[in-house]
């Protein structure tokens, strides 16, 4: 059997009234948004740190720092793109992506599917293989008062 790695990773973003909503690769339609130095896309994020730390690479703050001005509104499928060839180079493959994203509204059910497929494209892998979930804290906590967004995520690797 090949050598296999796994790999975790978590994220938190701010919800803003009025920021565009980037999750998963996909704009979400809703009144407030995510905000970060980059897009803020919380869910690729944690893809990211899942990806990196399966590789032992280090963490998506190493690779793009938040006070790096060529990363400002960066869109966060850029540096997927970026981590995913990195462990490419390094000799890795990825075997599966599963995720879940806490979200209180708005329902997002809509989009995972397109999730999935933007997800997969951007890290060259087949869709079957990238899993996105979804959950409400019932109302409980900063994600129940709708003041934040938050993601893990887990990561299979292989020697390619
Ligand atoms: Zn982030």
């Amino acid at each position: 059997m090949n050598n296999t790695r796994i790999g975790i990773g978590y994220d938190v973003h701010r919800l803003v009234e009025g920021e565009a909503f980037w999750l998963g690769g996909v704009r979400v339609h809703h009144h407030k948004g995510a905000i970060g130095h980059s897009d803020a896309d919380v869910l690729i994020h944690a893809i990211c740190d899942a990806l990196l730390g399966a590789a032992n690479l280090g963490d998506i703050g190493i690779h793009f720092p938040d006070d790096d001005p060529s990363l400002k509104g960066i869109d966060s499928k850029i540096l997927l793109k970026k981590v995913a060839g990195l462990l490419a180079s390094e000799g890795w493959a990825i075997s599966n992506v599963d995720s879940v994203v806490s979200l209180q509204m708005p329902k997002i059910k809509p989009y995972i599917s397109d999730m999935k497929k933007t997800l997969a494209e951007v890290m060259n892998m087949n869709p079957e293989t990238v899993s996105v979930k979804a959950t409400t804290t019932e109302k409980l906590g900063f994600i129940g008062r709708e003041e934040g967004v938050e993601a893990r995520a887990v990561v299979l690797i292989h020697e390619a």
